[in-house]
């Protein structure tokens, strides 16, 4: 490999497991300026930057490089005029090596590599369908019913009307049901058909190890051959730059074939931040579907569909209660419905309100185990700011958001008492904390990467 691919595999690797903000601030314009005998020079742009790299970064660079089998005995920096950074070159300028060699432009080793690993570990670039996903196990009413719509045009006509399909919504309300569902009834129309399923998180791990093995040719045709392509969940694919100029070739190449492209997330492409203006319109550019939790007569239709298939029966007024108690999604509902079933099962019981009941309320009572602390620390984890300065007398802007978060976290999941949650937060008064708390609420309502910031927060404190 060359050693400007050599560096750019070393950065693409590094990029996912940093967070956005220190790579772009530290590595993301260094340069390999030379790599000789076991020495390697590393090309920084000041002299701050080269400290704080040196300093962080020397033992994470060195066992990259050497994962890519270069040999380092000894990694230096040295500071380079900025004008001869890469990025301010052209920034696009980059990738294409990736993509030259990605469309076979003659260089054997790259073929062969291709032809060896579409034997062997081939079926590590296809995550297969699941089968359990068909439209007709699918409960369609308000809420769901124009994505379904959708979704059944597109399984009858593919890469015709709708492409991309772009499906976006909340957690658990049936995205991904629906994509699979399209793939699955494709598939069975036509066994031959290469339809590849692909969780974003998956795409970007295999291309990162794509690099790594030097089979970027490889991950890149796998891709480009399908007949229909479904990514879910693509506002994972956000803030990974060279990720996503691999996932722009790749929905070029089949939008241009007509090749159906089917995709979900949790927003739509407008707010996914720190994604490519040009992939934003490429994903707005056929057809966007909000969807959203389905009505109470849907949700009830659902649990009665789900219990049939568990051949269980039951009571209109179980169904209405789980239908209405606080399950704010589909896949909740599901998991309440089958504790409930289970429960009764092994006890020989008929369910019944009560019992429903009583085991939902277990469940509420799961956030007891967690502590303020867990909470704040978590929440200063994700936002990355430090402890201290959430307690702190601090008010810039960048900690304020972070510690009315907090404050609507303790709120929400441990219900304590405004001057209690003021207490926790260093704070003294406690109309401080209910402006906080009310302000969340309504924003995270209406700002869906506050919204999104929540749910993470709160996956890490109940993972
Ligand atoms: P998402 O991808 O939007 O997070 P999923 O597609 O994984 O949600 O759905 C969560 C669960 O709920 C799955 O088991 C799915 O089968 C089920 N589900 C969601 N909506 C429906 C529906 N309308 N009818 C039947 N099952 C549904
Ligand atoms: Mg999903």
């Amino acid at each position: 490999m060359q050693p400007d691919s050599v560096w750019q595999a070393v950065l693409g690797e590094i990029e996912v497991s940093l967070s956005r903000g220190n790579f772009v601030t530290y590595l993301k314009n260094t340069t390999l300026e030379k790599q000789e005998d076991g020495l390697v020079v590393v090309g920084v742009t000041n002299p701050f930057i080269m400290q704080h790299i040196e300093k962080k970064y020397s033992d994470l660079l060195i066992a990259t490089l050497r994962g890519q089998g270069v040999k380092v005995d000894r990694l230096e920096f040295k500071v380079i005029s900025s004008a001869r950074r890469p990025a301010e070159v052209n920034d696009t300028d980059e990738t294409p090596q990736l993509v030259t060699r990605a469309s076979g432009s003659g260089e054997n080793e790259n073929l062969e590599a291709g032809q060896i690993s579409y034997r062997t570990p081939s079926s590590s670039f296809k995550q297969s369908l699941n089968e359990r996903y068909t439209f007709d196990n699918f409960v369609v009413g308000d809420g769901n019913d124009v994505a379904f719509a959708a979704c059944q045009a597109v399984a009858q006509l593919p890469g015709a009307k709708y492409n991309p399909l772009y499906l976006y919504g909340g957690v658990g309300i049936g995205k991904t049901h629906l994509i699979q569902a399209v793939g699955n009834a494709l598939q069975a129309r036509n066994p031959d058909a290469k339809i590849l399923y692909i969780a974003t998180e998956q795409f970007v791990r295999e291309f990162v190890q794509a690099l790594r093995n030097r089979t970027a040719a490889t991950f890149a045709n796998s891709y480009r051959s399908a007949d229909v392509l479904i990514v879910d969940d693509v506002q994972f694919l956000a803030g990974k730059d060279k990720i996503q100029e691999e996932f722009f070739h790749t929905f070029n190449t089949l939008h241009q074939a007509n090749k159906q492209i089917i995709m979900s997330s949790d927003k739509p492409p407008r707010d996914i931040a720190m994604l490519e203006d040009r992939l934003k319109s490429r994903f707005a550019g056929g057809m966007s579907i909000d969807m959203q939790v389905p009505d109470f007569e849907t949700r009830c239709a659902i649990i009665q569909t789900k219990a049939e298939s568990h051949n269980s029966e039951l009571d209109p007024e179980v169904v209405e209660y789980l239908a209405s108690n606080g399950q704010t999604n589909i896949r909740e509902l599901e998991g309440a419905l089958n504790q409930l079933l289970a429960w009764c099962d092994v006890r020989g019981l008929t369910p019944t309100v009560a019992i429903a009941s009583s085991l939902l309320q277990v469940n509420k009572g799961r956030p007891k185990h967690l502590s303020a602390k867990q909470i704040i620390e978590r929440t200063a984890k994700y936002y990355q700011v430090p402890l201290e300065d959430m307690v702190g007398p601090k008010r810039d802007k960048d900690i304020v958001v972070p510690r009315q978060v907090a404050m609507y976290m303790l709120h929400e999941e441990l219900h304590l008492s405004y001057p209690k949650i003021a207490r926790e937060l260093g704070r003294k008064d406690h109309t401080t904390a209910m402006h906080s708390v009310r302000k969340i609420t309504k924003e995270s309502q209406i700002n869906t990467d506050l919204r999104g910031a929540i749910t993470e927060i709160k996956e890490h404190l109940y993972a």
